[in-house]
């Protein structure tokens, strides 16, 4: 069986969608992920790639 190839991890800047507040997620994250500052969840574990909930703003490879 071979394995699907995948895109690197990376990081990308998500903005929340409740503050507007900007802050850099791990695209794989294996846990939720709150926001800094009011603790809205911006990406959710999905088994893979994390499901971002807010807007990306930028992606740092
Ligand atoms: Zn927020």
């Amino acid at each position: 069986m071979r394995r699907i190839p995948m895109p690197r991890s990376k990081f990308i800047v998500v903005k929340c969608p409740k503050c507007g507040n900007e802050q850099i997620v791990f695209n794989k994250a294996a846990t939720e992920v709150k926001c800094l500052t009011c603790g809205e969840v911006v990406a959710q574990p999905t088994g893979g790639k994390a499901r971002i909930l807010g807007k990306v703003v930028e992606t740092l490879t």
